[in-house]
C-alpha cells in the first residue's frame, strides 16, 4: 500500500513567515522512502517550483487552487489524458488544464468593478507593482515576482463588507470564488478536490493500492480534504484550528502543531513513526 501526501503550501508546509524549516526533515524523510508529496495551493507554477527545489521534490504539484496539474514527462510510464507540454525552468511537464486562463478572470472582475460605479474596490495582484505585494503580503520582492505571474487564478484583496456581494457578482458570471488565508481569490470551474481526483486515479493505476492523505489549514483546502482517505487541518498562527467540519459533515482529524510543525507530527504519526 502506497501513501500518497496531498498538501497546502501557505499556512501548513510554512508557516507566516514563509518557513518549511519545522517540516524539513519529515520531508526528507519522506522522500526517501519514496512517498509523492504533491504540492496542492493557490501558489503560481513558478512559486511552486521554488520549493520544489529547495527540498528535493519531483512529484507532480496541482497550482492555483486547482487551475492546472503539472506532472514531469516521464513521471508516469502509462498513457493519460493532458492538454499540453510545457518546458519550464530544466523541467519538462504534461499539464492538465482545469481552470479559467488568468486573462479572462481579470476580464470579469473589472467587468465587476465597472458595473458597481465605483462602489467596489477590488485590488488584485494584476493591478499591484511586485514592490505592493511584497509590502502586503510579507513576501520577499522575488516571490512577490513569482506570484504575480498567475495563470489561473487571480487573488485581490476587497473592503471586508463588500465582500458577499462581490461573490454574489462573481457567481453570476459563472466564474467562483474561495478565500485563503490572506486574499479572496476568484477562479474557474475548478477546485483543489478535482485535481486530486484525477492524480488519485493516476496514482491508483501505478500503484494499486493507495492510501491519500491531506493537509490543509483553510476554508479552500475543504475540497481536497474531501478527495482524501485522511484529511488533516494544521494549527493556524493562534494555535486554533479552522472550524470547517462541523456544518460540512467531514470528519478531520485536527494536529497540534501550527504549520509546519502539524505536518511534521502528522507525518510522524501516520508514516515515519510505524
Ligand atoms: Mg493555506
Amino acid at each position: 500500500m502506497q501513501y500518497i501526501v496531498y498538501t497546502d503550501v501557505d499556512g501548513t508546509l510554512v508557516d507566516e513567515n514563509y518557513s518549511y524549516e519545522a517540516a524539513k526533515e519529515a520531508v526528507e524523510e519522506l522522500i526517501k522512502r519514496e512517498i509523492p508529496i504533491v504540492f496542492c495551493t493557490s501558489k503560481t507554477r513558478r512559486e511552486i517550483e521554488v520549493y520544489r527545489s529547495q527540498l528535493g521534490i519531483k512529484d507532480p504539484f496541482i497550482s492555483e487552487n486547482g487551475g492546472a496539474i503539472f506532472i514531469a514527462s516521464s513521471y508516469f510510464e502509462f498513457d493519460y489524458r493532458y492538454d499540453y507540454e510545457l518546458s519550464s525552468d530544466d523541467q519538462r511537464y504534461r499539464v492538465i488544464e482545469l481552470g479559467t486562463r488568468y486573462e479572462e478572470l481579470r476580464r470579469k472582475l473589472k467587468e465587476i468593478e465597472e458595473e458597481s460605479e465605483g462602489t467596489f474596490n477590488i485590488r488584485g495582484f494584476g493591478d499591484m507593482s511586485a514592490e505592493e505585494v511584497a509590502m502586503d503580503s510579507g513576501l520577499s520582492l522575488q516571490e512577490a515576482e513569482l506570484s504575480k505571474m498567475r495563470e489561473y487564478d487571480e487573488a485581490f484583496k476587497v473592503r471586508a463588507g463588500e465582500r458577499a456581494r462581490i461573490f454574489e457578482k462573481i457567481e453570476a458570471k459563472g466564474l467562483h470564488f474561495t478565500v485563503g488565508g490572506r486574499y479572496c481569490h476568484i477562479l474557474g470551474d475548478n477546485d483543489k478536490g478535482k485535481a486530486v481526483k484525477i492524480l488519485n486515479a493516476l496514482y491508483e493505476k501505478k500503484y494499486a493500492r493507495v492510501k491519500t492523505i491531506g493537509v490543509g489549514d483553510s476554508l479552500n483546502d475543504l475540497p481536497m480534504l474531501r478527495a482524501v482517505d485522511i484529511p488533516v487541518l494544521v494549527a493556524k498562527p493562534d494555535g486554533r484550528h479552522e472550524s470547517i467540519e462541523e456544518e460540512r459533515g467531514i470528519q478531520i482529524r485536527k494536529e497540534e502543531g501550527i504549520g509546519p510543525l502539524g505536518w511534521k507530527h502528522v507525518m510522524e504519526d501516520l508514516i515515519l513513526r510505524r
